[in-house]
C-alpha cells in the first residue's frame, strides 16, 4: 500500500500546500532579516550620534560655564574667600562638578570647592607638575585628563583644565581645574528617551573612554570594564558588552585630546524581535498548514479512494462469479458516473452471460438431440442392413428353390419339343410349349440375375483367384457371342493387345458374367453395323471395351441404367424385353473385383462400355 493512490494523493496535497509556504518563508525571512538589520543599524547609528551629540553639548556647556568664570577679569585679583564664593556658585549650579580649583600662575591652588567635603586653605596644594596645569598653561588649550576613580566617593571623574588668559599678554597665566562626574553623563545617556528599538532595554547605551573602558553605564558593576573588542567607529552585528550578539553602533566625542565613544547596542533577539517573531510565527503557521493539509488530504483521499475501493470490491465479487453485485451509484460526481457505467457494463455482461448460457444450453440440447438421432439412425441402419441381409438371403433361397422346378419345366418342355417321348401333340400345343420354354428360360435368367445380385448384396460373393489366359477367355466370348451376332446379321470384331500377359489371376467366371452381359446388350440394341470387343492393357490395369453401332443411350439415362430394374424407357422394354438387372450386375461385380465401368454413347450412333480391372499376373 506504500505506493497506493491514497498515499500519493496525501503526499501530493501536503507538498502542494506546504512547499510554496516553505519557499515563500525561506525567501522572505532572510530578506526581512536583512532589511530589519539594516534598519536597526540605522536607528542605532542615529541613536549613538544623538547621544554623543548630547554628551558633547553637555561637556561644551560645562566648558562654557567654566570659561565664563575664567574670563572674569578680577578672578585672580579678588580675595581667596571671594574666589571660593564664585567657585561654590558654580558647584551648586551644576551638579556635574565634583570639585573646582583655581590655580595661580605657579600652579598653586588658590581656592577650591568640593561637593563632598569642605576644603580648608591648608588643604590647598601645588599642582605645578600636574598635566591639568601644565598643558593649559603651555598650550592655552582646554585639557581633559583620562577618567579616574575618586578615592573619596568612588565615582568616575574626569579632570578638566581651563586656561585663564592674561588679557595684557594674551597668554595663559592661571588655570581653572574641575573634576567632572561621569555619573551625570550616565544620567544624560541613561535618560534618553528610548527608541522603539530600545524599548524596555535602556541600559544599552554607554560610553567608553579612549582606552575602551566603560566610563558611563547605568550598571556600576561594568564600570571601567575593558571593552577593547568594540570596533569603534564601526556599526554592525557583533557581540556586545555582555557577550550577546547585538546590533551595535558607535559615535565618537573628542574632549581635549581624549576620544570618547558612545555605544548603542541592542541584543539581536530584541532588535530583530519582529523578524524572530515572524520566523516563529512562520514555523507555527507551517505546522498549522501542515496539520490542516494532512487532515484535508486524508479526508479528500478517503472521499476519493473509498468509493474506488468499494468499486474494486464489487469488481472482485463479479470476477468471482457473483454477477448480481452492483456498485453504489448514488453519488452525483465522476465516481458516481464511473459506478453507473460499471453497473451498466455488469448488466450487459450478465445479459451476455445469460445469452451465452442459453446458447450453451441450446447447443447441449442439440447435441443430445443429435446423439439420439445418431443412435436412431444407427439402429435404423442396423435394421436396414438386417432387412437387406434377410431380403438377400430370402431372395437367394427363393431363387435357388425356384430354379430347380424351373429347370425341370424347361428340361421337360425341351424333351417334349424334341419329341423324345412321342409326337402326339398338334401344332397349337407345340406353340404353347415353345412359349412355356422361352418364358421359363426368361424366368430362369431373371432368377439367375437375382441370385447374382443378392449374392453381392448379401456379401456372399466369393471371388476366385485362379490363373487364366485372357486371350482364351476373349476367344470364348467370341465363340459364344459370334453366333448371336451372326444370327442377327451384325458383324462382330475382336481386337486383342499383343502385350497381354499369358496368364492373369482373378475370377474368370465373374469377368465373363460382366463382359457377356455387355456383349449381350450390344448385340440386342444393334440392328446394323458391328459390335467390337477390344482387350488391351496398361501397366497395372487391363481394359475390356465393348463398342456397338446401335441405338445409343440418351444422356439423362447414362447414370440410372446401372441401377436395378432401370431401363431407358418403357418402349425399349416392350421392344427389347429384358429385366433391367444386367448393368446392375455388371457394375456390382466390377466394383467387387476392384475395377470400374464407364459408358460413352451417342444417340442413334452407338454406345461404348469400358471395363477396367486390376492386372494381376501373380497369385
Ligand atoms: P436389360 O438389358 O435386361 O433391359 P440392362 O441392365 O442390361 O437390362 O440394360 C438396361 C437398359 O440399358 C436397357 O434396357 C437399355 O435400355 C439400355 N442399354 C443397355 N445396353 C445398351 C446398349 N448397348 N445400347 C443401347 N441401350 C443399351
Amino acid at each position: 500500500m506504500r505506493n497506493s493512490i491514497r498515499t500519493r494523493l496525501i503526499v501530493t496535497f501536503i507538498a502542494l500546500a506546504v512547499i510554496p509556504l516553505i519557499v515563500v518563508i525561506s525567501i522572505a525571512i532572510p530578506q526581512t532579516l536583512n532589511t530589519e538589520t539594516q534598519q536597526a543599524l540605522v536607528v542605532q547609528d542615529t541613536l549613538a550620534s544623538r547621544e554623543s551629540g548630547q554628551v558633547d553639548a553637555f561637556f561644551q556647556d560645562l566648558e562654557n560655564q567654566l570659561q565664563i568664570i575664567s574670563r572674569q577679569g578680577d578672578l585672580l585679583t579678588v580675595t581667596p574667600a571671594q574666589q571660593q564664593i564664585v567657585l561654590s556658585g558654580l558647584l551648586v549650579h551644576q551638579n556635574a562638578f565634583e570639585r573646582i580649583f583655581l590655580l595661580n600662575s605657579q600652579g598653586q591652588e588658590q581656592a577650591g570647592v568640593s561637593r563632598s567635603f569642605a576644603i580648608a586653605s591648608s588643604d590647598l596644594v601645588s599642582r605645578a607638575q600636574a598635566d591639568e596645569y601644565k598643558v593649559p598653561i603651555s598650550s592655552n588649550q582646554i585639557y581633559y585628563s583620562s577618567v579616574h576613580v575618586d578615592e573619596t566617593t568612588g565615582e568616575s571623574l574626569i579632570t578638566v583644565g581651563i586656561p585663564i588668559e592674561d588679557f595684557s599678554t594674551g597668554k595663559a597665566n592661571a588655570v581653572l581645574v574641575a573634576d567632572l562626574r561621569f555619573v551625570v553623563v550616565q544620567d544624560i545617556i541613561g535618560n534618553t528617551e528610548p527608541s522603539d528599538l530600545l524599548r524596555g532595554n535602556q541600559n544599552n547605551i554607554y560610553m567608553l573612554d579612549s582606552t575602551n573602558r566603560v566610563v558611563a553605564h547605568s550598571d556600576p558593576s561594568v564600570s571601567l570594564r575593558d571593552l577593547r573588542f568594540i570596533p569603534v567607529g564601526k556599526s554592525g552585528v557583533q557581540n556586545g558588552l555582555r557577550g550577546i550578539s547585538s546590533v551595535l553602533a558607535t559615535s565618537e566625542i573628542q574632549l581635549g585630546d581624549q576620544t570618547f565613544t558612545v555605544v548603542a547596542e541592542t541584543p539581536v533577539s530584541q532588535a530583530l524581535a519582529s523578524v524572530y517573531n515572524t520566523g516563529i510565527l512562520s514555523v507555527v503557521l507551517t505546522g498549522v498548514v501542515l496539520a490542516i493539509a494532512v487532515i484535508i488530504a486524508v479526508l479528500l483521499a478517503n472521499e476519493i479512494i473509498k468509493p474506488i475501493l468499494s468499486l474494486a470490491v464489487t469488481a472482485q465479487g463479479i470476477q468471482a462469479g457473483n454477477f448480481s453485485q452492483r456498485a453504489n451509484a448514488n453519488r452525483k460526481d465522476e465516481i458516481g458516473q464511473l459506478a453507473r457505467a460499471f453497473n451498466s457494463m455488469t448488466d450487459q455482461l450478465q445479459q451476455s452471460l445469460k445469452g451465452l448460457q442459453d446458447h450453451v444450453q441450446d447447443l447441449e440440447n442439440a447435441r443430445v438431440e443429435r446423439e439420439k438421432l445418431i443412435k436412431d439412425l444407427q439402429a435404423a441402419k442396423r435394421l436396414a442392413e438386417e432387412n437387406s441381409r434377410l431380403k438377400s438371403e430370402f431372395l437367394s433361397t427363393m431363387s435357388h428353390e425356384l430354379r430347380t422346378p424351373l429347370n425341370a419345366i424347361e428340361g421337360f418342355t425341351g424333351i417334349i419339343l424334341n419329341r423324345i417321348g412321342g409326337t402326339d401333340f398338334n401344332a397349337k400345343a407345340e406353340g404353347y410349349l415353345v412359349r412355356i420354354r422361352s418364358n421359363s428360360k426368361r424366368l430362369l435368367q431373371l432368377i439367375n440375375d437375382f441370385l447374382d445380385l443378392s449374392r453381392v448384396e448379401a456379401g456372399r460373393l466369393e471371388l476366385a483367384n485362379q490363373p487364366f489366359s485372357p486371350i482364351h477367355l476373349a476367344k470364348r466370348w467370341q465363340d459364344e457371342i459370334g453366333i448371336l451376332a451372326e444370327k442377327k446379321g451384325v458383324q462382330f470384331v475382336i481386337s486383342l493387345d499383343p502385350t497381354l500377359p499369358e496368364t492373369v489371376y482373378g475370377d474368370e467366371e465373374a469377368i465373363s458374367k460382366v463382359i457377356l452381359n455387355l456383349l449381350g446388350n450390344a448385340i440386342k440394341f444393334t440392328e446394323h453395323g458391328q459390335v467390337a470387343l477390344t482387350v488391351d492393357r496398361t501397366d497395372s490395369l487391363w481394359g475390356i471395351t465393348v463398342e456397338d453401332s446401335g441405338i445409343g443411350i440418351p444422356p439423362h439415362a447414362r447414370e440410372f441404367i446401372f441401377e436395378e430394374f432401370r431401363q431407358v424407357d418403357q418402349t425399349s422394354k416392350r421392344k427389347y424385353g429384358g429385366t433391367g438387372l444386367g448393368l446392375a450386375i455388371v457394375q456390382k461385380y466390377t466394383r467387387a473385383m476392384g475395377g470400374t465401368v464407364q459408358v460413352k454413347s451417342e444417340l442413334g450412333k452407338g454406345s461404348t462400355f469400358s471395363v477396367s480391372l486390376p492386372l494381376k499376373t501373380t497369385a
